[in-house]
């Protein structure tokens, strides 16, 4: 008997470019897929084309290179998946599970303004009356789909019977076999008004598709693995193990973020540190 199959991914954003957080979590997973004698993927996530740019993706591939990363041929973008991604959102809109939202960024924004106890005191996205949708939909109004969450609660008999293993930790140490809470996100966007698509159901499609067994990525990420993981169940797509790994604070404590032009790997490549010094400052 051989080994179980081992694969994971690095999916960066060609947003800007990779820092060394970024590093931290594209070498853990690599070093995850060898020490398992498993497979490393490598999947540009571009569905936002208004933020994405092809050079970020040619930087983040120099970058991962520099590092001494080797990953599959063809890399997976999820910009040519937009069929798949399409397929996936009619397959739960003739379930009803999805609806339509109309909400503009101006509703939230007046909401905000208008509860006085925060967040909790937001209206919440809701199925419009179909007189209503029809109306609008007549107007040409753009609209985004979200998830009912009472449709979906409904078709896997209970959010209860939902369950991820969890080998790294969230950001609270959770771990072990961890109960799926989708509610604490309550209707998410399945398909976003400009793009026809969102992250989670990006991501949810693609880590089947790929035969992804591990998702090994930062634990600012572990709220998503609930949101995920109905996805999974609602879609009849296996669950991939989760290690999510903490996150690599910079020296003030602070987050790296894509906005620290200065802590850039390219930047660091440029002033002579080597990759080899960068591993092993991280550890990895
Ligand atoms: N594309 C996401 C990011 O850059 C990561 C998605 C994931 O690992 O699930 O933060």
């Amino acid at each position: 008997m051989g080994r179980p199959p081992f694969v994971t991914r690095f999916a960066p954003s060609p947003t800007g470019c990779l820092h060394r957080g970024h590093a931290f979590s594209a070498l853990t997973a690599f070093a995850a897929a060898r020490d398992a004698g498993g497979r490393f993927l490598l999947r540009i996530e571009d569905i936002d084309a208004g933020r994405c740019r092809p050079e970020y993706e040619t930087a983040i591939k120099e970058d991962l290179a520099w590092l001494g990363l080797t990953w599959e041929e063809p890399v997976l973008r999820q910009s040519e998946r937009l069929a798949a991604y399409g397929a996936a959102l009619e397959n739960l809109r003739t379930r009803g599970l999805i609806y339509r939202c109309f909400r503009t960024r101006k509703d939230s924004l007046d909401d905000i303004g208008r509860a006085p106890h925060g967040a909790a005191d937001r209206a919440t996205p809701r199925r419009l009356p179909p007189a209503d949708e029809a109306r609008l939909l007549a107007e040409g109004r753009p609209f985004a789909w979200r998830l009912s969450l009472g449709a979906a609660e409904r078709a896997v008999g209970g959010f209860s019977r939902l369950t991820f293993e969890e080998e790294g930790a969230g950001p609270a140490g959770e771990r072990g076999t961890i109960a799926a809470r989708p509610d604490l996100a309550g209707d998410v966007i399945l398909a976003r008004k400009d793009l026809g698509v969102s992250y989670h159901l990006a991501v949810a499609v693609d880590d089947a598709w790929q035969g992804v067994t591990h998702v090994s990525r930062g634990c600012d990420l572990f709220a998503a693995a609930h949101t995920q993981r109905l996805l999974q169940a609602l879609l009849d797509l296996p669950t991939p193990v989760y290690r999510h790994h903490p996150l690599l604070l910079r020296p003030d404590g602070k987050r790296f973020a894509k906005r620290d032009t200065a802590e850039t790997l390219a930047d660091l490549r440029a002033r002579g540190v080597t990759a080899a010094a960068l591993r092993a400052e991280l550890g990895v």
